[in-house]
């Protein structure tokens, strides 16, 4: 049996060509005949199947590389400061009619929103007036001016472990190109000469160029650097393309003789060369996503109950304000988990306390009146390191100073910035504040000490906030799994990140691919510490949620929903198939599988029993997922 944790769910979907056109299947399969069918292994970026030629792009020829600037000294700084920024004005212009083009051809408005980002680089005062002051000192051309600055940053993101932080790197790479190139009047690379019904393959993609791929004729695409997580992948899902990226040694494995590649942006799988056989598997797998995904929108309005009535909550990860219209679009109401780290990353500066606020309420309003948002304060550290918020180097920084950690000991102002904006938008709507990464109930005594401090500072000003704001916390620690009785006397919610819960427990780095084998969302011992925490929170009549990626996974939801919990917190495209799952489910049949899965020896036993259950209530989604 196969795990995926990508299964897409109610995404409009339209009939994409198999082939393209004047390639009859036969004679691409006698053109096909004395090659070898090669599989290669990537990560499941967007899903969806792709079946169709090969387009190899070029590497870009111009770069953000030193290799395209002349050094030379400036006599006018003036006249230079000006060249510098009508580049910068160039190159807003460009990001907006880029932005104005994804919008209007993107599946949703929220792809344009990393347009915002790069808009949110160029606009930065601070960053810009580096450059200028940097010319100015040195007298130096703008364009090598603008490159020391930025290559600052850049290395300095580059460097850190986080890939989501180096992803965000590229997009400023991808800005800073962009202005090199309009100072240096070189151009960027054409993607408009793809030919149609092909599978693009890249050894990456930037987000600029992704969106510039013509998502009506591009069938998918396969990159060799990349991550789910990465804006390039973001804009595949969106744009229904799938996608497999980070498939290595992808380009050295491809020669001048392939005829046909199937993508399988379900599993991550890139298939050089099919047979016929491999080939008509796979037409039946495309057409089958194609029919699913159509009949999960079509349910997006039922309830989310079990068979036998039992109703779970199904709500969604946020990560800003834009996301909310999937959140609409997939059938879901509340938002379970926002997390708001994000909105700290991609900028030189912090976000002030009406930044923030704005934010929030941008989702209260965009949300159905009574919705509920669950807000998660800053979880910076861990793997997300944000370079303008200081971090001291940690040898293991999973275990150092994050999340509520960093904000009581270090940067209390953060926090108390983040709880106003919070506190003040729940004068507007059902905001809940989830804090993050809690293993003591000391800390939780901090953090609501520090909740009604600012509500004493707020009502002494006379700012509007709902005095009986909830108050949660994430349980992904061991501790806090084994302490829930305690914790739950003091909150009014749990929510279980399983994200982090199983990386500690099995003490498998979820970020590393060579303890990936350990990393067991469904091992007993993890099953035990979340059946020990919804019985906690059952005990003192508290709502338990869970909102990890473990929560979307068809597998793990019959253990879920047996354990008692009451609400799953997923990816906006993969609300479809969650529900589909719960409405397949009797209690029973999930409390029997769980029990026997928290009394398996392996994490492959536990999941037989999920998977014979699916098989038999959801064929569908297992058939897509193997
Ligand atoms: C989790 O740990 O499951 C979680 C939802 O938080 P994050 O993935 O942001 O660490
Ligand atoms: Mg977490």
């Amino acid at each position: 049996m196969k795990k995926s944790k990508d299964l897409t769910s109610g995404s409009k979907t339209r009939k994409k060509k198999v082939f393209s056109s004047g390639d009859s299947r036969a004679s691409k399969l006698e053109n096909n005949n004395f090659k070898k069918e090669k599989v290669l292994k990537g990560v499941a970026a967007s899903p969806g199947v792709a079946i169709g030629p090969l387009f190899t792009l070029k590497k870009q020829s111009t770069s953000f590389s030193l290799d395209h600037i002349v050094e030379r000294k400036v006599d006018n700084v003036n006249e230079e400061i000006n060249r510098f920024q009508s580049a910068i004005h160039e190159t807003r212009s460009q990001i907006l009619s880029l932005k104005k083009h994804v919008s209007e051809n993107a599946n949703k408005e929220s792809d344009a929103q990393i347009f915002d980002a790069h808009l949110l680089i160029v606009d930065d005062k601070i960053l810009m007036a580096e450059v200028v002051d940097v010319i100015k000192q040195d007298q130096i051309a703008s364009d090598l001016a603008f490159y020391n600055v930025m290559n600052r940053y850049i290395t300095a993101m580059s460097a850190m472990p986080d890939e989501y932080i180096k992803e965000r790197a590229a997009d400023i790479k991808d800005v800073a190109e962009r202005v090199l190139h309009n100072l240096c009047g070189t151009s960027r690379v054409d993607l408009s000469n793809v030919p149609s019904d092909c599978v693009i393959v890249a050894h990456d993609l930037n987000p600029s160029d992704t969106a510039l791929l013509d998502a009506s004729t591009a069938l998918g695409f396969i990159t060799e650097v990349g991550s789910r997580t990465a804006h390039t992948a973001i804009l595949a899902r969106s744009m229904r393309l799938p996608a497999v990226v980070g498939v290595p040694n992808l380009i050295s494995s491809l020669d001048d003789d392939i005829s046909i590649v199937i993508v399988d942006g379900f599993v991550g799988d890139v298939i050089i060369n099919p047979t016929e056989m491999t080939l008509e598997k796979y037409e039946k797998k495309l057409e089958k996503s194609q029919r699913l995904m159509l009949d999960f929108l079509e349910e997006n309005s039922l309830r989310t109950e079990t068979i036998d009535g039992y109703s779970i909550k199904l709500e969604a990860n946020i990560d800003n304000s834009n996301d909310v219209q999937n959140v609409l679009k997939y059938g879901a109401s509340d938002v379970g988990l926002f997390r708001t780290e994000y909105l700290y990353i991609n900028r030189v500066t912090l976000p002030s306390e009406d930044e923030l606020y704005n934010e929030f309420v941008r989702v209260i309003k965009k949300l159905p009146e009574n919705a509920s948002i669950v807000i998660r304060t800053l979880d910076v550290g861990g793997d997300k390191l944000i370079d303008n918020i200081s971090t001291n180097f940690e040898h293991n920084p999973f275990l150092g100073l994050r999340a509520i950690r960093l904000c009581l000991r270090e940067r209390k102002e953060l926090l108390q910035t983040q709880l106003r904006a919070m506190l003040r938008a729940s004068a507007l709507g059902k905001v809940r504040i989830l804090f993050p990464m809690v293993t003591a109930v000391e800390e939780v005594v901090q953090l609501k000490r520090t909740v009604e401090e600012i509500k004493i500072d707020l009502k002494k000003s006379r700012i509007d906030f709902y005095e009986d704001v909830r108050i949660g916390i994430m349980i992904e620690t061991p501790a806090a799994a084994l302490i829930a009785e305690n914790l739950a006397y003091y909150v009014d919610f749990f929510c279980i990140g399983t994200n982090d819960l199983v990386q500690y427990t099995m003490a498998a780095d979820r970020g590393n691919e060579r303890v990936a084998y350990l990393y067991q969302e469904a091992h007993p011992a993890v099953l035990k510490l979340i059946h020990m925490v919804a019985k906690a929170a059952h005990n003192h009549a508290i709502p338990v949620a869970v909102c990890g990626e473990a929560a979307s996974n068809p597998y793990y939801i019959p253990f879920f929903i047996g354990l008692g919990i009451y609400a799953l917190s997923v990816t906006p495209t993969m609300l479809g198939s969650a529900k589909r799952v719960i409405r397949a489910l009797r209690m029973n049949q999930a409390q029997d599988a769980v029990w026997h899965a928290m009394q398996s020896n392996t994490e492959e036993e536990a999941l037989n029993y999920s998977f014979e259950l699916l098989r038999k209530i959801a064929p569908d989604i297992v058939e897509l997922m193997r």
